[in-house]
């Protein structure tokens, strides 16, 4: 996947561009990300790139022309261009999902009190909000949104089905986790998981999931719980009857 990033502080994405799993994802050729300083294509000889909203208003709104230069730069007419906006489309699963079939995004960062309109009526934007909170800029949530598509790139994580089983993407937020050692500080893990009986394991941890979904997301285990007697695709039962009594039994 190809995504070019448009923005004022190309430097704040070299973390994690550079190192943690984006980085490995870089390094293996997965993710190409580019960087294209906004500021380069301004024609002020102070390299201004935001001026004095037009109808007053406090802060300062980025400016037209430097933006077009730089999308003009990465050739975005015909891609797909997110503008990262707490006026956007929420990102949740769904959108995640149908961005990381794209293979090809350009994803333009604000600042201060947002971008010209023009730059998003002519570029045709699609303005994806990261949660009803406003952030100082588009970085953190380009960020996250790249994070979050990777993850579901083939490659990125060590188990690709890793990121289907995880909250939310299966349907149910996910069970508790315990690693080493079995004990601490007179905290054990639960029995059933160093038993070595799989079906068990696999069982309990669909009751944990659902309890906790019930107790946290009332909405997803509602959705689930409405889903139980669906097929799969090769019309197999999707639950077992050991699966399907607990469910029932939590319903
Ligand atoms: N005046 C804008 C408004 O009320 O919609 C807010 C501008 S905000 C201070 C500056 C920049 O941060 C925005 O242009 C956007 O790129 C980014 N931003 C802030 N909150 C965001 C959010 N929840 N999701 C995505 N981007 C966000």
């Amino acid at each position: 996947m190809k995504i070019d990033i448009l923005t004022l502080f190309p430097e704040m994405f070299s973390p994690v561009t550079r190192d943690s799993m984006l980085g490995r994802a870089v390094d293996k050729g997965i993710l190409d990300i580019r960087l294209t300083d906004i500021r380069d294509f301004s024609n002020d000889k102070h390299n201004k790139a935001d001026d004095y909203p037009f109808g007053g208003g406090g802060g300062m709104v980025m400016m037209a022309d430097p933006i077009f230069g730089a999308m003009e730069h990465v050739k975005a007419r015909g891609r797909k261009v997110i503008y990262m906006s707490p006026r956007g489309r929420i990102l949740d699963e769904a959108k995640i999902r149908e961005l990381s079939q794209m293979d090809d995004l350009v994803i333009l960062c604000g600042h201060y009190e947002g971008v010209d309109q023009r730059v998003l009526d002519y570029w045709n934007v699609e303005e994806i909000s990261i949660g009803d909170y406003v952030l100082t800029g588009g970085e953190l949530p380009a960020m996250v949104l790249i994070d979050s598509v990777a993850r579901l790139l083939p490659g990125v994580l060590g188990n690709e089905n890793s990121a289907l089983n995880e909250s939310v993407y299966s349907g149910l937020l996910e069970h508790p986790q315990y690693t080493q050692p079995r004990e601490y500080r007179g905290m054990e893990v639960p029995e059933v998981l160093v038993s070595g009986n799989h079906k068990l394991i696999d069982l309990w941890k669909l009751e944990e999931s659902l309890k906790i979904t019930k107790e946290r997301r009332e909405e997803l285990f509602e959705e689930f719980i409405s889903h139980i007697d669906d097929r799969n695709e090769d019309g197999s039962k999707r639950f077992s009857k050991d699966e399907k009594k607990i469910i029932d039994k939590l319903k």
